[in-house]
């Protein structure tokens, strides 16, 4: 048995290639989630498929007791695809990603300034994962439930930016953020307000977190989301794209806070995740560089354009950036409805929130994947 978790669809996927899966009759899919974008890359691509059977040939895991090369190698192509210098902590998940930046900016918090900082400034409305300390930075109260109390202390959230600013104080270690909310509607933040909390937090010393687990990795058009808005955080977390499916996580920080014992993971970085997370960086890189994901995200933005203008009884308006993309839904239409008549009708689309269709397609979708996506989803709309 398993534990009551999820609220499943009751449909068993067998298989997939490109952006379309396959159930267990054999009917096909359309996948605008691609897992909560987790497989950038869509499925068995040939690239992805060679590298996990070369390195299962050889090994896939020894323990970070011993040196990891394509651990190595991933740490510095990360470095380089970001433009500046950076150290690298590799484990499973987005949730281990946000709990080693977290710890980060406690040491920081500790370590840099005269008096002891432990303070962590988080959004309202963010998502930061599932552990107790994530749960916490989350700034969503829905997610601070009683049956789990007492929470890890020196948390704060804030609505807006503004309002993040404005309580900086001699506590303040870190502020984390989305720069694309991806649980809470899909909503991009403002790029000069962005700006402005990354000036007042250099100046102040205190560490800006960026959040780009779902929205890093190229699924907002560049590298990572912060090169959009132009500012250079002193702390990024990725893990949802990076791996093409397999999971791996990662937290790259400017400076080289830990020591040795500060932090660690059995899993983390091992030879199948960082070996996959190269393939899929260098395939996205091509992608990105060819100018086809310029292209598809063109393509699938204007496909959805057209969508929320044919229904406006349905749809109030689209947001997100390239391809995280949210249909933010009138007030009296229900999401899960339109979610499970999507997949009735052939097409897998996400919920955000409570008021926001979410999609998030493969990074390499065809044209002929989208355009038989959003005939599906219109089919179910009508
Ligand atoms: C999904 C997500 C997480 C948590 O990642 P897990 O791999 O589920 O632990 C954290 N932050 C953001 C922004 C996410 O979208």
């Amino acid at each position: 048995m398993l534990m009551d978790t999820y609220a499943r669809f009751d449909v068993a996927f067998k298989s997939g290639v490109g952006a379309t899966l396959f159930d267990e009759n054999g009917r096909d899919y359309v996948d605008f989630a691609s897992g909560i974008g987790v497989n950038s890359l869509g499925y068995a691509h040939k690239k992805i498929v060679k590298t996990i059977k070369n390195q299962a040939k050889n090994l896939l895991h020894t323990s970070n007791l011993y040196r990891i090369k394509p651990q190595e190698k991933l740490a510095k192509r990360i470095s380089k695809l970001l433009g500046f210098k950076t150290y690298a902590f590799f484990c499973n998940s987005g949730a281990e990603a946000n709990e080693c930046a977290l710890k980060l900016a406690r040491k920081y918090g500790t370590t840099h300034f005269k008096q002891k900082r432990y303070e962590i400034i988080s959004l309202g409305n963010s998502f930061h994962g599932r552990t107790l300390a994530t749960l916490r930075a989350t700034g969503q109260d829905k997610f601070h439930p009683e049956i789990f109390a007492p929470y890890i202390d020196g948390f704060k959230f804030f609505n807006t930016i503004d309002e993040v600013i404005k309580n900086l104080n001699d506590n303040t270690a870190a502020v984390i953020i989305e720069l694309v909310q991806g649980e809470g509607g899909i909503k991009a933040l403002g790029k000069n307000e962005v700006k402005r909390l990354a000036d007042e937090l250099k100046r102040r010393e205190i560490l800006l977190i960026t959040d780009e687990v779902q929205c890093g990795v190229y699924r907002t058009g560049e590298f990572v989301t912060s090169q959009k808005y132009g500012i250079k955080p002193d702390i990024i977390t990725f893990a949802k794209g990076l791996g093409g499916g397999v999971s791996i996580g990662a937290c790259v920080s400017q400076k080289s806070i830990f020591t040795k014992g500060d932090h660690g993971s059995t899993f983390g970085g091992n030879f199948l995740a960082t070996s996959v997370a190269n393939t899929t960086l260098k395939e996205l890189k091509r992608l990105k560089k060819s100018g086809e994901l310029d292209k598809i995200s063109k393509i699938f933005n204007a496909k959805l354009d057209e969508l929320v203008a044919k229904f406006p009884k349905i749809f109030a308006k689209k947001q997100g950036l390239g391809m995280m993309l949210g249909a933010v839904l009138n007030d009296d239409i229900d999401v899960s409805k339109i979610v499970s008549k999507c997949l009735e009708n052939g097409v897998l689309v996400l919920r955000s929130g409570a008021k926001t269709l979410r999609l998030l397609p493969p990074l390499n979708i065809s044209k002929k994947e989208i355009n038989e996506g959003f005939l599906r989803i219109e089919k179910a709309l009508n």
